[in-house]
C-alpha cells in the first residue's frame, strides 16, 4: 500500500502546531526508545532523525502521514523524558519546556502511543507515563520497542510482564525486522477512527498533565479507557 510522510513542523508551543484539524497521534517514550526509528519504519523512508545519544529533542516534531485511501493523520513526535545525561539514570524530566510542549500536545486531545524499551518492562517512569498518558489521551496503547533485541525466552518473559505491568495488550515492535509493521498500522487506524468517532473539544485545557514520576495529575473528567485493555484476571 503506498505511504504518503512528510515532515509538518517543529513545535515549541501550541501556536506552533498545524490547524487543518487532522487526527493526532502522540507518541512518548523515554529518550532512546526508538521514536525516530518507528517513525521512519511507517514512513519507510528517514523523515525522523535518529540517533545514538539520546536526550536532544526538546521539540515536539509533527509528521503527516497516510496509507492507502485512508484519511491522512498528524504523529506528534514529543521530547523523550526521563534521561539524566550527567548519571545515566532514569528520571522524571520536570523542565518547564517539555512540560509546557506536553501540555500543548495533550490540550488537543490526541491519541496517543507509549513506546517502551521491551528490554526493560516495568520501568517507573514508563509506568507513570502509562498513567497520564491512559488517563488523558483519546485512546492510547503501548508498543515494546528493540524486540529483535530479546531471545525467544526472554521475550515471552518480558511481553508478560509488560502485560501485567500495563494491564493492556501490548504491542511488541522492531524497527530493525520491522515485525509488528502491520499490527501498528491497525492500531493507529483504530486509534485515528475512534479519534474522529469521539472528536470532540479537548477536555483537558484546564488542568493539562503533568509529566512527573509522582505525581501524575488526574484528568478532571476521569479516566479514558485504553484501548483494548486485557480482562482481569
Ligand atoms: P529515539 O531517541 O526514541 O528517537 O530513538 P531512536 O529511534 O533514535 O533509536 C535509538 C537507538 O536505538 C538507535 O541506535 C537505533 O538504531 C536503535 N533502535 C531503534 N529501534 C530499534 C529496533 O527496533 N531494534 C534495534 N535493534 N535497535 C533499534
Amino acid at each position: 500500500m503506498k505511504i504518503d510522510a512528510s515532515f509538518v513542523t517543529s513545535a515549541t508551543s501550541a501556536s506552533d502546531f498545524p490547524r487543518d484539524g487532522l487526527s493526532e497521534i502522540a507518541l512518548v517514550g523515554r529518550s532512546n526508545v526508538g521514536k525516530s526509528s518507528l517513525i521512519n519504519a511507517l514512513a519507510r523512508q528517514r523523515v525522523a532523525r535518529t540517533s545514538a545519544a539520546p536526550g536532544k529533542t526538546r521539540l515536539a516534531n509533527v509528521y503527516r502521514l497516510a496509507r492507502g485511501n485512508a484519511p491522512p493523520f498528524h504523529l506528534v513526535d514529543l521530547p523523550g523524558f526521563g534521561y539524566a545525561r550527567r548519571t545515566g539514570q532514569a528520571q522524571a524530566r520536570t523542565e518547564p519546556a517539555f512540560e509546557e510542549i506536553v501540555r500543548a500536545v495533550f490540550a488537543r486531545t490526541p491519541a496517543a502511543l507509549l513506546l517502551v524499551d521491551a528490554r526493560h518492562p516495568g520501568l517507573e517512569s514508563d509506568r507513570a507515563a502509562w498513567e497520564w498518558v491512559s488517563s488523558t489521551a483519546a485512546g492510547a496503547a503501548v508498543v515494546a520497542t528493540k524486540i529483535d533485541k530479546l531471545a525467544r525466552g526472554e521475550r515471552i518473559r518480558a511481553m508478560r510482564q509488560l502485560e501485567s505491568v500495563f494491564d493492556a495488550s501490548v504491542l511488541p515492535f522492531s524497527a530493525v525486522t520491522g515485525e509488528g509493521l502491520d499490527e501498528l498500522w491497525n492500531l493507529i487506524d483504530s486509534l485515528v477512527n475512534r479519534r474522529n468517532r469521539n472528536n470532540q473539544p479537548s477536555r483537558n485545557s484546564q488542568q493539562p498533565p503533568k509529566p512527573t514520576a509522582r505525581s501524575p495529575e488526574p484528568p478532571p473528567t476521569g479516566p479514558t479507557k485504553p484501548l483494548r485493555r486485557r480482562p482481569k484476571k
